[in-house]
């Protein structure tokens, strides 16, 4: 893994400074790696990530880890309301949905689990914080979206993916409160409104990406519980 400099002047200082306890990726949606590279370095821009991964492999550092990283905006995960004061943000190079959204290639999915391994190896990162900025984000991102292999990631140690079936939620409320349990914001309203809608939109994106539509049809059910029964699981530090 090749790592290269490139100093982004957009950052600040952590809140809790010794806090390093989540992972964010995204993909950068732009036309081209140097286009998204300038942005992330441009300070009218005001937004960063700590790398940015070229669809070649080649890591580009931006900002200390130490220092807070503007990637993940407006953002909630598992009662953290500010994401980017706690976490760690990887951009890949991606066209994204608005450009012609394609497959991540091999080399750049090697560095970004050699980059994650390393991180996770630094920073007490619990596998059920390592997420999409769709997750903590889900009214307004599609990042890094369906053809992310999150599978292939949980594989090599990084984030997770569930293995054992659960019962379904049986209503739409059972299922709110199971996808709050995971870490998403979502109302407890009953009923399928826009917002809840989105969140399994972002829900299906990672975890169900063969059909992205926001409907509570019976497998994104199952895989609503699947995925709850897993990070209950590792929330209490058991093998899931
Ligand atoms: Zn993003």
């Amino acid at each position: 893994m090749i790592i290269r400099e490139r100093a982004s002047p957009n950052h600040d200082a952590r809140p809790e400074a010794k806090r390093i306890d989540m992972l964010v990726l995204h993909y950068t949606g732009m036309k081209t790696a140097a286009e998204a590279i300038d942005r992330l370095c441009d300070p009218a821009a005001k937004v960063s990530a700590h790398y940015m991964i070229d669809e070649d492999g080649t890591v580009w550092r931006l900002v200390e880890e130490s220092r807070r990283a503007w990637h993940a905006g407006t953002s909630f995960w598992q009662g953290t309301p500010d994401v980017n004061a706690v976490s760690i943000g990887i951009e890949l190079v991606n066209p994204g949905h608005d450009w012609g959204y394609r497959a991540f290639p091999e080399a750049q999915m090697a560095s970004l689990e050699a980059l994650c391994r390393g991180l996770l190896s630094r920073h007490p990162i619990p596998l059920d914080r390592v997420v999409g900025h769709s997750d903590v984000a889900p009214l307004r991102k599609q990042d890094p979206g369906e053809l992310f292999d999150w599978a292939r990631l949980a594989r090599a140690g990084i984030g997770f993916w569930p293995s054992d079936p659960a019962p379904p939620p049986s209503d739409v409320a059972g299922a709110q409160a199971m996808l709050g349990a995971i870490g998403y914001r979502v109302p407890n309203s009953g009923r399928l409104d826009t917002e809840t809608r989105d969140v399994l939109v972002a829900f299906q994106r990672r975890f169900r990406p063969g059909r992205i539509d926001g409907d509570l049809d019976d497998e994104t059910a199952a895989r609503v519980a699947a995925v709850a029964r897993t990070v209950s699981a590792l929330r209490a530090g058991r093998k899931p």
